[in-house]
């Protein structure tokens, strides 16, 4: 984005997906990085990657797993400036697709504890940093099922129904203090490992979600993400509602090619 001053942004699941291709598309508008996630290996090579491409910016990796109360303490506190710009809490997941009778108490607990206790461990320290700097932005992956509930989504609705509350009350004890919050509300992503995490690895399941029609891509999110950064301080964008133009609801696709 033309004019939008360089910024240090920490993305939480830079491994892949949406947080890949946020970090690729604020690489080459300039902002210095903080890429995290637990895959380490792929961090590293997407840190050689983009530094080779952008010899300007500054990218740094942190491997630690959010779900982590101690992991996210110990490597956040290694930020010694502590001058984190923008905080993307994208890390997150879907796991299993049953009715509530038929869900599995594991994948629930990953669920709850990634996308609502893994972002609020990270939120609550950078948060505090922000303040401190009075000035900073954080922007949320919410999604199309933290606005419409459906079937068979129910505990992954319901922990992006807590980023959407979390999204409006960061915002609402963060605005006094210069802090922008927002989020980003996509329906169906490719090119992330979304829909294979949700069925466990079945790479052909998955790939059904995406079949005889155009989903957004992970670049669409990133893109959207990149302009609200850009933005300037006066102006907060609070939440982007995404859908492929084939899909209508949560649940409702035009599959006719
Ligand atoms: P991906 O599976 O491609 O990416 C998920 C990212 O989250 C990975 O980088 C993964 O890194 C990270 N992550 C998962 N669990 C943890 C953990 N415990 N600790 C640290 N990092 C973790 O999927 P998406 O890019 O699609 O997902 C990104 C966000 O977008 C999620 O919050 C998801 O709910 C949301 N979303 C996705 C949609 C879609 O259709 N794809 C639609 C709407 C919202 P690693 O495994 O290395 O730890």
């Amino acid at each position: 984005m033309k004019n939008s001053p360089k910024k240090k942004v920490l993305i939480t699941g830079a491994t892949s997906g949406i947080g890949r291709a946020t970090a690729y598309e604020l690489a080459r508008e300039g902002h210095d990085l903080i890429l995290t996630g637990r895959r380490d290996d792929r961090l590293k090579k997407i840190q050689d990657e983009l530094v080779q491409v952008h010899p300007g910016i500054h990218v740094r990796t942190m491997a630690f797993d959010v779900r982590n109360q101690a992991q996210v303490e110990e490597a956040l506190a290694s930020l010694k400036d502590q001058d984190v710009d923008v905080l993307l809490n994208n890390a997150g997941l879907a796991k299993g697709f049953s009715e509530i009778h038929e869900g599995d108490l594991e994948d629930w607990e990953q669920m709850i504890d990634t996308n609502i206790k893994g972002l609020l461990y990270v939120s609550k320290i950078v948060s505090g940093w922000m303040v401190k700097r009075g000035k900073g932005q954080i922007l949320n992956i919410c999604s199309v099922a933290g606005k419409q509930p459906y079937p068979n989504g129910n505990v992954y609705c319901a922990t992006k129904h807590a980023v959407d509350a979390l999204t409006h009350t960061m915002r609402i004890d963060l605005h006094k203090y210069g802090i922008r919050v927002g989020q980003v509300s996509p329906s169906h992503v490719e090119e992330t490992e979304f829909a294979e995490v949700r069925f466990d690895g079945d790479k052909e399941r998955g790939q059904q979600v995406y079949e005889n029609w155009q989903p957004l891509k992970s670049s669409d999110v990133a893109e959207i993400i990149a302009f609200m950064i850009s933005r300037p301080a006066h102006v907060n964008i609070q939440d982007v509602d995404v859908f492929g133009s084939q899909q209508a609801t949560a649940t409702i696709v035009d599959r006719s090619g």
